[in-house]
């Protein structure tokens, strides 16, 4: 690329492909620096459901928008996303579960997502290896999977056709503002870049790049533990993704004292291995998997479905969501600093979102309308002087509970 960028991507996850793919597609010339291999951070560490039953309104939204530029991507981009239809399963094992289930389901007619209601039997019919005494479940035909490591390659790869060039292990050391406040650059392998637009799509570690421009993002690492099986059947599962009805709870939960918050999550992806999750703690920057926790996952995973006590586990890991205060991402221009803009804090639905955030940030930068009213977005809403700690947690906790229980 000659001459200087009109946009610097900082973060070569599947958010920050996805800006780089929409903003070149526009005609922008775009450098993305990205301080490991691509994909290094979340984008390669999590699961492939592209969920579209995510409360709030907001999330559905973002979500539904995603689906259809994700079906509209497997197109076109080069290179193949394994992006297909599959369905999914919200389960409840207990009786109690059912009221709290059926209640969410009727949230999310009325909002115009496709869902039936099932009881034990019916969800055996549907998915015959689930355990024969679960109280009943909530299905969605429409949810759909994608490899996430394929399409942040895909996205990168379909950028770079577009002319964007793609930095990999080189992060962005340092940020360079005018004395109005406005981005001039930013410093990468020792020399400085002269830019008048950066986008910090640095998933779980946007608040340290953050730092480098003087703006405070309060985006935190939220660790998410997984275990792969060998391959089995392609028709080992009808529905690719099966998941405990307590799995909306546990993204609510979560600890500051050092538990986890562990729900089922269940993935049969296309060549056969079973991803199965999943955990949600605030530990920092720690990727360690603790067995206790990993145990308890894998045990709670075969409760739903006894059979995986018969497939190996072949590798465990953790990723960090880039989790956010409110539970929505962050994304658009940061006022206090013109030229910044901000795509991150998804926290565990990033997969899904990524497409719609690419296409919003480029409606951002061109001065578009957008194709969703963005203002819950805006990076905007935490520049003001907040509560610190578990203060801060049960405050925000209370904020979401509210705001979920009006959608
Ligand atoms: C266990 C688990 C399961 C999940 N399952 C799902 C799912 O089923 N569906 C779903 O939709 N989402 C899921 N997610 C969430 C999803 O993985 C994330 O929301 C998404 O990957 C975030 O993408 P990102 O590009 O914002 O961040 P990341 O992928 O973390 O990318 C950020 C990048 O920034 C780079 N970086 C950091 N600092 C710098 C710097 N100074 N300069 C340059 N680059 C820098 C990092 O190296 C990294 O590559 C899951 C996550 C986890 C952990």
């Amino acid at each position: 690329m000659g001459g200087s960028p009109d946009v610097i991507i900082a973060g070569g996850g599947i958010v920050g492909c996805a800006c780089a793919y929409f903003l070149t597609e526009a005609g922008a010339r775009v450098l993305v620096l990205e301080r490991g291999p691509l994909g290094a951070g979340a984008s390669k560490a999590g699961m492939s459901h592209v969920i579209t039953w995510e409360e709030p309104a907001m999330h559905l939204a973002l979500a539904r928008a995603s689906q259809r530029l994700y079906a509209a991507l497997a197109e076109t981009l080069p290179g193949d996303i394994e992006y297909r239809q599959t369905g999914s399963m919200a389960v409840a094992e207990q009786e109690d579960g059912l009221a709290p289930l059926q209640a969410m389901l009727n949230r999310l007619r009325q909002a115009g997502v496709e869902g039936a209601f099932v009881d034990g039997r019916g969800l055996r019919a549907i998915e015959p290896r689930l355990a024969p005494d679960l109280a009943g479940g909530a299905y969605f035909p429409g949810d759909s999977m994608v490899n996430p490591l394929a399409a942040t390659r895909a996205l990168a790869e379909g950028a770079r056709q577009f002319g964007a060039e793609i930095r990999t292990l080189q992060g962005v050391d340092g940020i360079e503002r005018g004395s109005n406040g406005r981005i001039t650059g930013v410093i990468a392998g020792g020399t400085s870049i002269p830019t008048g637009c950066l986008v910090i799509a640095a998933g779980a570690w946007s608040a340290e790049v953050g730092r480098m421009a003087g703006v405070d993002l309060p985006i935190r690492p939220r660790k998410g533990v997984l275990a792969v099986t060998a391959p089995a059947p392609e028709a080992f599962l009808t529905v690719k993704a099966i998941l405990s009805a307590g799995y909306i709870d546990s993204i609510h939960g979560g600890d500051g004292a050092g538990g986890a918050a562990i729900a089922a999550n269940i993935q049969q992806v296309r060549n056969g291995n079973l991803i199965l999750g999943t955990t949600r703690a605030f530990s920092g920057f720690d990727v360690q998997v603790e067995s206790r926790v990993a145990r308890q996952m894998l045990a709670r995973c075969a409760r739903l479905l006894p059979d995986l006590r018969r497939l190996q586990v072949m590798r465990m890991w953790a990723g960090l969501r880039p989790w956010s205060p409110d539970l929505l991402p962050l994304v658009g221009p940061v006022t206090a600093a013109p030229g910044l803009f901000v795509a991150a804090g998804h926290e565990g639905i990033g997969i899904t979102e990524a497409p719609i955030t690419g296409l919003l940030i480029r409606q951002m930068i061109f001065e578009q309308d957008t194709e969703l009213p963005v203002g819950a977005l805006s990076p905007d809403r935490f520049q003001h002087s907040t509560p610190s700690g578990g203060e801060y947690d049960q405050e925000v906790q209370g904020r979401v509970r509210r705001q979920r229980d009006t959608v």
